[in-house]
């Protein structure tokens, strides 16, 4: 701890907050907004710290749903249909009863600040976070420029990345996304390309990502899982061969771009630890098989919320079924790391063989075992097989 650190309580002044919620991106926003929703817990303060303001669209974030969800308002583009693309399979798959949509950071940071404005008791501030543990009871948060203390603090700092151990995987998700306009109308914007494996495979797995906001304007994006990253320019040059080759546009600009990594681990992220409560990445709410967050955030921060209204505490236990599906998450992942099969052969098996509503909900971490055996009966079931002894073994 440096010299200069001096400490900070709450705006009253009498012995902290109730929450701080360190990282104010996807999952601090979004179980700031679920508190705020609430009447018992609206009236706590909370205290939100991140390195810098969120003022950038700097992600773009796609899930499907059935329901309207709590983000309903700041959708930017939804679709009922999406392609699924590759050299055994390709299909238009209409999604119902859910549907696929799409949120853009700048339009969530600003839709949950703007909300919050209203809350004196909420307070933002930007500063670097060193450090967070729990000590008698009490969580401390410390800054470059302050210590703080809390009742809880809800983490989304991922203060160290998962690094590859005996007997678990890790993959990098690893895509960079333009935004593209074109002069002519070319888009339909009615239908998503979910995943397009049909360009080479010669990194391991890769596939294209179509998603069209209008007939002139579209986010394409390339997304690999893989163990390593690519020079920035080989991302671009796979995006101008895709647009040219695939979508056949020689006249665009790029009016945004995105780059992102993300990692698919089977690793067992903390869930909380004394008065610490990890939540987002940092809390293992991306699924290890897919990358997808959004939704197991929304998931994680709703029963943090149901928690502290019914039990006055945010532990949350780990259900049966998120045991089931990190163990199927290992299989994936062993199959994929290992590389005894590629992506393309696998997500061919399962779109061609299983309807899109089950598969959805599949990755969604929703299904019972009777929808799994659908699932699972769509892939090679040798290779499974042995994957799931070795995960079951290690
Ligand atoms: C470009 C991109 C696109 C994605 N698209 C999708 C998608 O389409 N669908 C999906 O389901 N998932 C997607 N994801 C994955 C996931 O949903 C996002 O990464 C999501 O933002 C994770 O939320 P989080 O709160 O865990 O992390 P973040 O949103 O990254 O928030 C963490 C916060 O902590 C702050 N921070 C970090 N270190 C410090 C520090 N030392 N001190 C203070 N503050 C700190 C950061 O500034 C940040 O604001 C995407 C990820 C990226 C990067």
């Amino acid at each position: 701890m440096q010299n200069d650190t001096s400490y900070s309580n709450s705006p009253s002044g009498d012995g902290g907050y109730n929450y701080i919620i360190t990282g104010s991106g996807c999952a601090g926003l979004s179980l700031l907004m679920r508190l705020l929703q609430e009447p018992q817990l609206c009236h706590k303060k909370i205290l939100l710290l991140d390195q810098s303001p969120k003022n950038k669209n700097d992600r773009t974030w796609c899930f499907w749903e059935k329901e309207k969800g709590l983000f309903e308002p700041i959708v930017h583009h939804h679709w009922h249909s999406l392609n699924f693309k590759s050299q055994q399979f390709s299909s238009t798959l209409a999604i119902a009863p859910y549907t696929y949509k799409m949120i853009r950071g700048i339009d969530f940071y600003q839709y949950v600040m703007q909300y919050a404005a209203q809350f004196s008791n909420v307070e933002f501030r930007y500063e670097n976070v060193r450090s967070i543990r729990s000590e008698n009871n009490t969580a401390i948060a410390i800054t470059d420029q302050h210590t703080y203390t809390a009742d809880f603090i809800f983490n989304s700092i991922l203060f160290e990345k998962p690094t590859l151990v005996k007997g678990k995987h890790l993959l990098q998700q690893h895509f960079k996304g333009w935004v593209i306009e074109t002069k002519e109308q070319i888009f339909d914007p009615a239908i998503a390309t979910f995943m397009d494996f049909t360009i080479d495979q010669k990194n391991g797995t890769e596939f294209m990502y179509v998603l069209p906001l209008s007939s002139t304007e579209a986010l394409v994006e390339y997304t690999l899982f893989t163990e390593q990253l690519l020079e920035q320019e080989e991302y671009s040059s796979a995006l101008k061969e895709y647009i040219s080759a695939h979508l056949k546009i020689s006249d665009y600009s790029i009016v945004h771009e995105e780059f992102g990594i993300i990692p698919m681990t089977n690793h067992r992220f903390v869930k909380h630890e004394g008065n610490i409560v990890n939540i987002g990445i940092a809390g293992g709410a991306a699924k290890g098989s897919s990358g997808y967050a959004f939704q197991f955030i929304q998931k994680r921060t709703k029963s943090i919320v149901q928690s502290l209204l019914q039990y006055d505490h945010p532990f949350t236990k780990t259900s049966f079924a998120e045991k089931k599906f990190h163990f199927y998450d290992s299989v994936l992942l062993n199959v994929l790391a290992n590389k005894k099969l590629n992506a393309d052969k696998i997500f061919s098996d399962i779109f061609s063989k299983c309807n899109p509503e089950t598969i959805l909900q599949f990755l969604d971490n929703e299904t019972d075992l009777l929808q799994d055996l659908q699932i699972i009966k769509s892939l090679p079931t040798s290779v499974f097989l042995s994957a799931a002894l070795e995960e079951m073994l290690s």
